[in-house]
């Protein structure tokens, strides 16, 4: 069983797609971690972001940059956003999450254009989406807890600059595909928002989740 999970930034959709895993003792790719090691390897190398060939030599970073802490910064965040509207990125990361998801017994996969792009024919899809201002103090509360002292007005605006980026790039833009379920998180909490995504799944799959 496939299950794709998109949607915007700080929206859930990687503890959700964290716990639909766990559920269903599958394994998870978030594949934002992908763009977020090509840029934190243009950044390393001095690259530019805005270059696409640029972007595409640091396609083939060191798997280690993966478990690099900061790839979880607001600043790679804006960086990947950047660097993920090449079309020539994206080609050069598709084969490794294709493969991913189509493994034996299937995967979960969270990012912007999983349902649209890696995996059109998925089990089961999802769409999360909260507010803007929501996301952000979401953002802003996990940012501050590793010590970053960014205000909420900043990012808010980051939050805004990088819907806009991703939503209007015409590389795989991040759009609900036609047939996946929308789940709204603004005013649900974890548990809430993973249980009415369990049951959105099995609106599709049926109980078991066994395809
Ligand atoms: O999901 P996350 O915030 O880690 O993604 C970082 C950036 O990577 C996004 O803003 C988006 O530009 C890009 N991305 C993408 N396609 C995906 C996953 C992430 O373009 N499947």
């Amino acid at each position: 069983m496939i299950i794709a999970v998109d949607g915007p930034a700080a929206s859930g959709k990687g503890t959700i797609a964290k716990a639909l895993a766990r559920h269903y003792r599958l394994p998870h790719l978030d594949t934002g971690l992908l763009y977020r090691a090509v840029a934190a390897t243009v950044r390393r190398l001095d690259l530019d972001p805005a270059r696409e060939a640029d972007a595409v030599a640091a396609c083939d970073f060191d798997e280690l940059t993966l478990a690099d802490p900061v790839l979880r910064t607001d600043e790679i965040g804006q960086l990947a956003s950047i660097v993920s509207a090449h079309p020539l990125v994206r080609a050069a990361l598709l084969r490794r999450q294709q493969r991913f998801a189509r493994q034996p017994g299937g995967a979960v996969l969270d990012g912007r254009d999983i349902g649209t792009v890696i995996a059109p024919d998925a089990d089961a899809k999802l769409f999360v989406k909260a507010t803007p201002r929501i996301r952000a103090r979401r953002r802003h509360t996990e940012l501050q807890a590793h010590g970053s002292t960014l205000s909420f007005d900043k990012v808010l605006a980051d939050i805004r600059a990088r819907d806009e980026r991703d939503s209007s790039r015409s590389a795989a833009p991040l759009v609900r595909a036609a047939d996946a379920a929308l789940l709204d998180t603004s005013f649900l909490s974890i548990e809430m928002s993973v249980q009415k995504a369990i049951a959105l799944v099995e609106e599709r799959v049926g109980p078991s989740g066994d395809r």
